[in-house]
């Protein structure tokens, strides 16, 4: 070895070091700024501040369309997120949004990103609330997918008053029940029923690839406690601890409202990540462990009220 390859990998290596102690650092601050939002979207608001409308719809709710990990593609918006999980056999899409929205949000943003919606295979709907069924219909009777949702919430979603405009509700397809499995492709999502949020809010497991790395996502499907009778803040609240401990290979923390994963956050880390860096939205085990911490808490503060009124 000569003396200036010597030099150049130890500047290679100092260069290296500096961009990974500044993505560290971002990491930080992202992680503080993500729980600061779940507590203002999801947390009681501080006596002297009204209250957030979580799932809101902020005058500009466009978010680009990106691709996250090898085979996962966000197309969502502010108000409310999807994901494609891509697969050789077909695509699995992680909720259907508004009924307002499926037409311009995911459908054009899959085609924008190279996705033909006509290859999704099954669109996994967290809960039956309808910004993540609205537009379980229009995929159904479009493109033929099957549509998944728990036994107890394909019953809530038709029984439970629909706030705002209305959505159409999907044909029952496919019932999935805790510790189901299913499998496209090579790529398996296990079906976790964390209810709380709804009776039977589903809250699935699945791998991601950053090129040779094995990632796994915990999606969280049930954002928000506040609305809830206190029994069924107490079953959020455990539903959280099962949840956070099921699986130690859960590195990557989402969820189906971008306040709650920091979603805003991390993409601009991504779009400027560099060789070497760290993939933004890969947080660990303890920090996934920490954020579902997180969101507990909320709902923990919220029942605190309920009992003292
Ligand atoms: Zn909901």
């Amino acid at each position: 070895m000569n003396n200036h390859i010597i030099l150049s990998t130890g500047l290679l290596l100092m260069a290296t070091v500096v961009s990974g102690a500044a993505a560290s650092a971002d990491m930080a601050s992202i992680r503080a700024e993500e729980y600061a939002s779940i507590r203002r979207a999801f947390c009681p608001p501080p006596p002297d501040q009204p209250a957030q409308n979580a799932a809101g719809t902020p005058a500009d709710i466009y978010i680009e369309p990106t691709q996250i990990f090898d085979n996962l593609y966000f197309v969502g918006d502010r108000s409310t997120s999807s994901w494609a999980l891509t697969t050789p056999d077909g695509i699995i899409l992680l909720d259907a949004g508004f009924h307002g929205n499926v037409e311009g949000t995911i459908v054009t943003g899959m085609k924008k990103l190279g996705l033909d919606p006509a290859t999704i295979k099954y669109v996994i709907v967290s809960h039956g609330h309808n910004d993540h069924f609205g537009g379980a219909k229009y995929l159904q009777d479009t493109f033929g997918p099957k549509i998944v949702l728990s036994e107890a919430d394909w019953t809530h979603m038709v029984t439970w008053p629909q706030r705002g405009n209305p959505a159409p509700y999907p044909t029952r397809d496919v019932v999935v029940h805790d510790g189901d499995e299913i499998s496209l492709g090579g790529t398996t999502v296990r079906m976790v029923v964390t209810p709380g949020h709804t009776p039977g809010t589903l809250s699935p497991i699945f791998p991601v690839k950053d090129g040779e790395q094995t990632h796994f996502v915990g999606y969280w499907g049930g954002d928000g406690a506040g609305y809830l009778p206190a029994a069924e803040m107490e079953t959020y609240m455990k539903s959280a601890d099962r949840f956070a401990s099921l699986d130690p290979r859960i590195d990557v923390e989402l969820s189906n409202h971008a306040v709650a994963d920091g979603l805003l956050l991390k993409l601009p880390l991504l779009q400027d990540r560099k060789p070497g860096d760290p993939h933004p939205f890969v947080s660990g085990n303890a920090s996934f462990r920490e954020w579902v911490g997180v969101l507990k808490t909320c709902a923990g503060e919220f029942l605190v009220q309920k009992q003292a009124q």
